[in-house]
């Protein structure tokens, strides 16, 4: 423990977020520097629990105590190695994380929860400007090759604990960059890509192998079939992802001007790849409405604002949430309630407890939405009646959360079953035909599935956790035990932070 009173001496601070008028003008990540000393001080609210239960709020199991308590004694590059002992990428979820350790953290029972995020965040750019952060080169080579189909967290971090482990492991992914949803989805100003690009350096010096623009299980020019993924692999980690994104079959849904959220945002992330000079889906000059209250919808709103919408409404048929922990979420689980996240503060309307009704057009393009009130009656959602209205807008972005991965060609080919909501089935999941052995293994030989595919739609913790595990299931399966951690099983289906 840092300071046996520091939790009584010191208040909750986080860096600010830069001034609205001018991070609209860019697409930098939003917020201000921190400053070393000040956040000594926040690490030094750490009481170090003899039951730390942010423990248990995070998937990873993050040592969190210890590398407060490195921090607040200045021993940085010992807090960055505690930190890597359980998170391949603390990077990214030092930037993207909802934080559901801080959710979790005793202080927060009747004060301000540490600031264990930012905490995570500055010891790893610490490590990364000091070079602390080097390739770790296997030891041995097992001479085994594994397919990692999908560059999301969870392949990354499946890919890179298996290339620690000895093996010959090549990622492949059907976009032309590595990264999954980090790459393609989230927007630079929540996290530039060069984080993961300085990650990738490190994973190709340890000898993991990547391949873009190879669709596999699909059999045309540049794309992997499935035979050869059979032919040239001992394991196949699935990590594809849930990227079906729930539609709205409301009257007028083919309009143009009607996409979904992620039809639009990878465009923008292009235009700061420097692909483009102007994203094929554009809110410059045009009214905007966002289908879907939670944080993807967040996304679209920070980018329509950058791009110069001229107006944006930010649709959610929930009712607003309380604006403090709801009583249906007590301490220490991740609580619903009313959230401001960056783009909230940047401008566009939040509206609540509204449904749409039919999409209305001119010419087969996009001229309004009309919708209705509605509120829920016996946990059923009517119409308030009077409510009817129509919001003139151009452009619609459906923001609904996802139903499951893409079945055709890779996963229908392998043959793998699905649970009952629509993802690939692993472990006991699996059934009679699970033949792997193991958490992590789907019905098919040597096929073994990580991360939003498996899970559902969830979050980057989540993927990375789930990418550590399977990655020990692999190693056991192909070498008959593993040495490397698993943070969770299968079974740990608690969601205990909302989807985005
Ligand atoms: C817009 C948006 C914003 C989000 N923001 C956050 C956030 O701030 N914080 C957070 O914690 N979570 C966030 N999430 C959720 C988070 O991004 C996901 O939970 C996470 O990325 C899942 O990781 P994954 O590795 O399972 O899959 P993904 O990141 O989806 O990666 C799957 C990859 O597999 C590739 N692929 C699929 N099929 C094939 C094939 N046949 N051959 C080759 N490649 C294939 C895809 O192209 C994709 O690149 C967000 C999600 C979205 C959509
Ligand atoms: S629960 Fe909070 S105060 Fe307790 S050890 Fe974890 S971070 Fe520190």
């Amino acid at each position: 423990m840092g300071d046996i009173r520091g939790f009584m001496k010191y208040e909750r601070s986080v860096p600010a977020r830069r001034p609205v008028p001018l991070r609209l003008m860019d697409w930098r990540e939003v917020y201000e520097p921190s400053d070393p000393d000040e956040l000594k001080t926040q690490a030094s609210r750490c009481m170090d629990c003899g039951v730390p239960f942010c423990h248990d709020g995070c998937p990873l199991g993050n040592l969190i105590p210890e590398w407060n308590e490195l921090v607040t004694k200045g021993d940085w590059r010992a807090a960055s190695e505690r930190l890597h002992a359980t998170n391949n990428f603390p990077d990214f979820t030092g930037r993207l994380c909802p934080a559901p350790c801080e959710s979790a953290c005793v202080l927060g029972i009747n004060r301000d929860p540490v600031t264990i995020k930012q905490v995570e965040h500055d010891i790893v750019d610490t490590a990364f400007d000091e070079g602390w952060i080097k390739p770790m080169l296997p030891a041995k080579s097992t001479g085994k090759r594994v397919a990692v189909v999908g560059s999301g967290p969870s392949g990354l971090a499946a890919a890179q604990q298996l290339t620690r482990a000895g093996h010959d492991v090549t990622v492949f992914e059907r976009a032309d960059r590595i990264g999954g949803l980090l790459r393609y989805g989230i927007p630079e100003f929540k996290m530039e890509k060069h984080h993961i690009d300085r990650r990738l350096a490190q994973m190709a010096a340890e000898g993991t192998r990547f391949e873009t623009n190879v669709n596999v299980g699909v059999d045309e020019d540049g794309a992997l079939p499935l035979e050869q993924l059979k032919e040239r692999f001992d394991a196949v980690v699935l990590a594809v992802g849930s990227t079906t994104g729930r539609d709205l079959p409301a009257p007028g849904r083919e309009l143009d001007g009607i996409h979904q959220a992620m039809e639009y945002l990878p465009h923008s992330n292009r235009v700061q790849e420097g692909d483009v000079a102007v994203p094929a889906i554009d809110a410059k000059g045009k009214s905007v409405v966002i289908i879907g209250g939670g944080d993807t919808g967040a996304d679209c709103l920070g980018t329509a604002l950058r791009q110069g919408a001229a107006s944006v409404h930010q649709f959610e048929i929930m009712p607003r949430p309380p604006e403090t922990r709801a009583d249906s979420t007590p301490w220490p689980t991740y609580p619903l309630m009313y959230r401001v996240s960056s783009a909230h503060e940047e401008g566009g309307e939040r509206v609540f407890s509204v449904n749409t009704e039919e999409f209305v057009g001119e010419d087969g393009r996009l001229t309004g939405l009309r919708y209705h009130e509605v509120e829920s009656v016996d946990g059923k959602f009517q119409q308030v009646e009077g409510t009817n209205a129509v919001l003139d807008c151009e452009l619609v972005l459906l923001a609904m959360g996802f139903t499951g991965p893409e079945r055709e060609g890779l996963l229908d080919g392998l043959g793998v079953q699905y649970t009952a909501r629509g993802n690939v089935a692993r472990g006991a999941e699996a059934g009679e035909d699970w033949s792997g052995g193991s958490d992590w293994a789907t019905s098919a030989d040597g096929v073994f599935v990580a991360g939003d595919a498996g899970r559902g739609q969830s979050l980057i913790v989540w993927a990375i956790a789930e990418g550590r595990s399977c990655a020990a299931a692999v190693d056991a399966y192909l070498t008959g035990a593993s040495d490397l951690p698993a943070p969770v099983r299968t079974t740990d289906v608690a969601m205990r932070a909302p989807a985005v």
